[in-house]
């Protein structure tokens, strides 16, 4: 049988664009549909726009450290219309740089939204296409909880749009994308109260990691509530208010409310029942939710339908543009490129951009723990680093190994503090290598560095 394509996409955003290359590098006829902008989450409403918004949220710091080494900085003023306009403007250009890719990669881009009417049938703008395969790289949405007066709130979409820059913003949601907008709106002088129905911040992450962030976090001015939900939402004169039960107050008012309360696998409306694609629904805990619903698929990506398969968000597995770009490169080297192959999600290192700042790889104290028993040792140092010596900022770095007794092994790497990201990426390497505690102490550091401390820790 014949088909018009030998790979229909569906999503062009960090998966999708990934694995369409690869496969049409193999010489593969494919075609991508995408229904908005091309890039996807990562690039048009999530980690891009997101770290710019950090860095702009940094220059406040900057400034006050600027001071203790000599310098006098002037008036200082957030022209709020400039940033998100030149955001958007990065955006836009990001996202027609995808295009050109496409297009010298030989994929077709198809821009409208994609259904699936059978496993070989795709239909889109009014007319079906055949194809070989389908890789559905749909990725995911924020959900709301269904509580009344949850439509005044916004979710991260809409961060990035908002037309004035609010006075005080009200968080609910205590997951890493609450945390990082929280970091930067405190940044860019919004007062923050961030709400929570748990005591900590970032669930799954490392304990300490968890209280040095939220500690760091409420130093810079940002107010938790804790044990608290919130139960309605009204309109008011002076913006939202909203009421409260649990620990916290019984009431406050915003005039913005960010409901940073999880996502879901975009799979509505994308035909899944005209093919044999298995879904794992599962509860989304907590006052108000309903379930997720993730594409089932095995470690190739291949979902129930054989010819079908997912990678991304989508399938709920680890959701962060590394690993959806791993995927997608994974499947078409397997499908198209006669090297079969799978992505380890093993060791996936990942940061949190809070202020401040906080990466990891590998296993938390805790997880170590559960695993090993007391045959776990923690190496930890806290110190202020060397740039605040002279800023008169208040200012730590925390960095953590976990090592297992028996092995020596390295089972996981922490930091919280400035340039976390970037010193943890190459502790990455260290672990998925398997290094043990002896292979750190035998590494010379860098001096005067931050990094250097995981070469030192005893
Ligand atoms: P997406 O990038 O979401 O792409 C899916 C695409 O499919 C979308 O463009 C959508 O419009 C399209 N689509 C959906 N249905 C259809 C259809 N039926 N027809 C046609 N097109 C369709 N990850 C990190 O690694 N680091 C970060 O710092 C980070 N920060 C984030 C911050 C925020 C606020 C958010 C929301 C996410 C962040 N992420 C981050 C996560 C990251 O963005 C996602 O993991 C990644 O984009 C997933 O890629 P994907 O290909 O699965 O899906």
């Amino acid at each position: 049988m014949t088909f018009d394509y030998d790979l229909f996409v569906i999503g062009a955003g960090s998966g999708g664009l990934a694995a369409s290359k690869r496969a049409a590098s193999y010489g593969a006829k494919v075609a991508i549909a995408e229904q908005d902008l091309v890039g996807g989450t990562c690039v048009i409403r999530g980690c891009i726009p997101k770290k710019l918004m950090v860095y702009s949220s940094h220059f406040p710091q900057l400034f006050d450290a600027a001071a203790g080494y000599g310098w006098q900085v002037g008036e200082r003023k957030l022209d709020w219309q400039h940033l998100v306009g030149v955001i958007d403007k990065e955006v836009n250009r990001l996202s027609h740089l995808h295009i050109g890719f496409l297009e010298r990669a030989g994929v077709e881009l198809i821009p409208h939204r994609a259904t699936i009417i059978d496993p070989h049938t795709v239909e889109v703008d009014g007319r079906k296409v055949t194809t070989d395969k389908i890789l559905i790289a749909v990725g995911g949405r924020p959900i709301k909880p269904d509580i009344p007066g949850m439509e005044y709130a916004i979710t991260s979409n809409e961060m990035f749009h908002l037309k004035e820059q609010p006075k005080h913003i009200a968080i609910v949601g205590a997951g890493y994308i609450g945390v990082e907008f929280a970091s930067i709106m405190r940044g860019l002088g919004c007062e923050v109260t961030q709400i929570m129905r748990k005591d900590l911040i970032l669930y799954g992450f490392d304990k300490d990691i968890r209280h040095e962030i939220q500690n760091g976090m409420t130093h810079h001015g940002i107010k938790f509530l804790t044990n608290t939900l919130v139960t309605q939402i009204e309109k008011v004169d002076k913006g939202l208010k909203l009421t409260l039960s649990g620990a916290g107050e019984e009431s406050i008012t915003a005039d913005v409310f960010l409901a940073a309360t999880g996502r879901d696998p975009y799979v509505e409306g994308l035909g899944l029942e005209n093919t044999g694609v298995d879904v794992i629904s599962t509860p989304a805990d907590g006052l108000g939710y309903s379930t997720r619903s993730a594409i089932a698929v095995n470690e190739f990506s291949q979902t129930s339908e054989p010819n079908i398969f997912a990678v991304g968000d989508c399938t709920d597995r680890i959701n962060l543009t590394p690993v959806a770009i791993g995927e997608g490169r994974a499947f078409a080297d397997t499908e198209f490129g006669n090297n079969k192959r799978s992505l380890s999600h093993q060791n996936v290192p990942s940061a949190v951009f809070s202020t401040p700042e906080a990466a990891t790889v590998g296993m938390s104290e805790e997880d170590a723990q559960a695993e090993y028993g007391d045959d776990v040792t923690c190496y930890r140092a806290r110190f202020r680093p060397l740039f605040h010596s002279l800023t008169g900022l208040d200012e730590k770095t925390l960095v953590k190994l976990v090592v297992d007794n028996k092995t020596d092994k390295v089972l996981g790497a922490h930091m919280v503090g400035e340039n976390s990201a970037e010193v943890i990426q190459g502790m990455a390497i260290a672990i998925n290598m398997g290094a043990t505690k002896k292979d750190f102490d035998a590494t010379v550091g860098i001096h005067p560095s931050t990094a250097e401390e995981f070469v030192t820790l005893r």
